[in-house]
C-alpha cells in the first residue's frame, strides 16, 4: 500500500515528523506538491523562484521522485490518493489562515474519496506549535517576553532522524495517468541572494554555527554584539530557509542549547534562540487573532488619521524607490529591491518611516515587502510592521518615533551600508554620509519631508485617538 506525503512549507527531507508517520503508515511512500495557483498569485517573483529551486533540490534528492501538479489542492490531493490508492495523506500542519482553509476543504475531500481517505498532520514549521504555550488559564499571551519563558519552559521535541532513506519511493511516472498530469518544476530568470533549498540551507546553517570556516567561526558567538550592525552584516540570513521549511528550527534550536554551554558562544546563542522564538510567538497571534493578517491586531488603531490619495501616492513611490532623501532609509529600500532582503534593523528603520513620517497605512508597506522579500512571512512580517506602528500585541509605543538620522549614525556608524546600497553617495566617506551637512551630490533627492515636523504630525494623530 502507497501513503501520500505532501509537501508544503516544509520543503526538506531532515527532521520531518510527517516523513516518518507517512513511511509508517504504509510500504511506499509517493512524494508530491500541488502549485497552488492562489498561493501562486500571491507571492513575489523572488519567493517564487525560491520555492521552485527549493522544489527541485527535493526532487534532486528523491532522485526525480517528486510529483508536482497544478491545481487547487482540494481537487489534485483526492485525485492522486485515488489514484496510487492511498489510504492517508500525511502533511505538516500549517496554522495560517488559508492553510487552515485549506487543508478543510482538502480533508473534506478527502472524506469522499473511496475508503475515507485520512488527512494526518504531524508536526509543524515551529519548534512549538502556534496556540499550544498559553497562560495557565488558557489565554493566549499577548506580550513577548513572558511567551519567551513559557516557551523555553515547555521546550521542544529533539530533531526527527528522517532523511531521503526514510521511505520507499513511488515514482511517480508509474502512478500519472490523464487525469494527473505530472507538472515540471518551473524556472525564473530572477537572481537569488540567497541558494534556496535543503542543501543550500543546512551548509548555511553550519557556517553560522561555526566551525566550518568560510564564514566565521564565531558568528553564532557574536551574533548579539552584532545583530543590530548593517554595515557588518552578522545575521545568519535563515529566514527564507526557515519560511520554506529547508531546515526546522528544532534543528538549530538542538545546536544553539548546546552552543549556550560554551561561554564563548553563549549570550550569541541565547540571543539567537530567542529571535526564533519571536517567529514561534507571531506564528501563534495570527492563529489566535487572523484578523490581525491584514487588520490592526489593537482595534482602537482603526481611528487613527492615515493619509492616502495622490500625495499619499508619491510619498509611497518615492519611499519603494529608495529616494526619500534620507540616507539609511534609501540604503534599506534599495537593499530590499535590489536584493530581496532587508536587514531587520532596516526594517524598522523604513516600516517607522513609512508610517509616522508619511503618515502612510502600513498595509501598503506590509504588501510592498511581501511583494519583494525573499523570506516574505504573513505571520513575522505583519506583526513586524504592527510592532512599528504600534498597533501590534506588544508593540513599540507610537509616541517613540525614529529619528531616521540618528538612527542611521548609531546602526551604521561607519556608514559603510549607506554606501553599499546608495551609489550617489559612494564618495562621501564615514558617517558624514548620514546627515549629508556639506551638501548633497546633485543625483541625490532632497529629503521628501521635514522629520521633526513629521514627528509632531505623527503625536498629534496618536494623541487624537487616545481621546
Ligand atoms: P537573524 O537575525 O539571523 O535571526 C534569526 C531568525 O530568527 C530569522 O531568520 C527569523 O526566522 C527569526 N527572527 C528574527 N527576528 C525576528 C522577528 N522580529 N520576527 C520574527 N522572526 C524573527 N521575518 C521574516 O522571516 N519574514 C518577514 O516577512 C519579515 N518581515 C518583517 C517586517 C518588519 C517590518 C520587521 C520589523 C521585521 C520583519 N521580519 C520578517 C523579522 C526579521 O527582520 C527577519 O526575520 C530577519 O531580518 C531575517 O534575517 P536573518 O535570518 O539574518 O535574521
Amino acid at each position: 500500500d502507497t501513503a501520500l506525503l505532501w509537501f508544503r512549507r516544509d520543503l526538506r527531507l531532515a527532521d520531518l515528523p510527517s516523513l516518518l508517520a507517512a513511511a509508517d503508515a504504509a510500504d511506499e511512500v509517493l512524494a508530491c506538491f500541488v502549485l497552488d495557483p492562489t498561493l501562486i498569485a500571491s507571492s513575489g517573483e523572488r519567493r517564487l523562484k525560491f520555492l521552485y529551486d527549493s522544489l527541485r533540490d527535493l526532487d534532486e534528492q528523491l532522485d526525480g521522485r517528486l510529483l508536482v501538479v497544478r491545481g487547487k489542492p482540494e481537487n489534485r490531493i483526492p485525485l492522486i490518493a485515488k489514484a496510487v490508492g492511498a489510504n492517508s495523506v500525511h502533511i505538516s500542519a500549517d496554522h495560517t489562515p488559508y492553510g487552515v482553509a485549506r487543508d478543510e476543504r482538502v480533508e473534506a475531500a478527502l472524506s469522499k474519496v473511496g475508503d475515507d481517505v485520512e488527512l494526518h498532520a504531524t508536526g509543524s514549521s515551529f519548534a512549538v506549535t502556534p496556540g499550544r504555550v498559553t497562560k495557565s488559564d488558557g489565554e493566549p499571551y499577548k506580550v513577548f517576553t513572558p511567551y519567551f519563558r513559557a516557551w523555553r519552559d515547555h521546550g521542544w521535541h529533539t530533531p526527527a532522524k528522517s532523511g531521503p532513506t526514510s521511505a520507499t519511493w513511488v515514482d511517480p511516472a508509474d502512478v500519472t495517468s490523464s487525469e494527473i498530469h505530472a507538472h515540471d518544476i518551473p524556472d525564473l530568470d530572477v537572481d537569488l541572494s540567497i541558494p534556496a533549498g535543503e542543501r543550500a540551507a543546512l551548509k548555511r546553517w553550519k557556517q553560522f554555527r561555526g566551525g566550518t570556516g568560510d564564514y566565521s567561526d564565531h558568528a553564532v558567538g557574536d551574533y548579539d554584539d552584532e545583530r543590530d550592525r548593517p554595515d557588518h552584516d552578522a545575521t545568519s540570513r535563515m529566514s527564507a530557509y526557515l519560511k520554506y521549511g529547508n531546515i526546522h528550527p528544532r534543528t538549530m534550536l538542538a545546536d544553539l542549547t548546546r552552543l549556550e554551554s560554551d561561554a564563548e558562544t553563549k549570550t550569541g546563542a541565547t540571543s539567537y534562540l530567542r529571535e526564533l522564538c519571536f517567529r514561534d510567538f507571531y506564528a501563534s497571534v495570527l492563529k489566535q487573532w487572523p484578523h490581525s493578517a491584514w487588520q490592526n491586531w489593537n482595534r482602537d488603531f482603526d481611528a487613527i488619521e492615515v493619509d492616502e490619495g495622490t500625495d499619499a501616492d508619491a510619498a509611497f513611490e518615492a519611499w519603494k524607490a529608495g529616494k526619500t532623501g534620507f540616507p539609511i532609509v534609501d540604503a534599506g529600500m534599495r537593499q530590499l529591491s535590489g536584493s530581496g532582503f532587508m536587514h531587520n534593523r532596516l526594517r524598522m528603520i523604513v516600516a517607522s518611516f513609512l508610517v509616522k513620517d508619511l503618515h502612510v497605512p502600513w498595509q501598503w508597506g506590509a504588501r510592498w515587502f511581501l511583494d519583494q522579500l525573499i523570506d516574505g512571512d504573513l505571520a513575522s512580517n505583519q506583526h513586524g510592521w504592527q510592532w512599528t506602528a504600534g498597533c501590534g500585541t506588544d508593540a513599540s509605543p507610537y509616541f517613540r518615533v525614529f529619528n531616521p538620522t540618528t538612527q542611521g549614525l548609531k546602526f551604521d556608524p561607519t556608514g559603510d551600508y549607506v554606501r553599499r546600497w546608495v551609489p550617489e553617495l559612494a564618495d562621501i566617506e564615514g558617517k558624514a554620509v548620514h546627515e549629508l551637512k556639506d551638501g548633497r551630490p546633485s543625483d541625490y533627492p532632497d529629503p521628501i519631508v521635514d522629520h521633526k515636523a513629521e514627528r509632531e504630525e505623527a503625536l498629534r494623530r496618536y494623541q487624537a485617538l487616545s481621546k
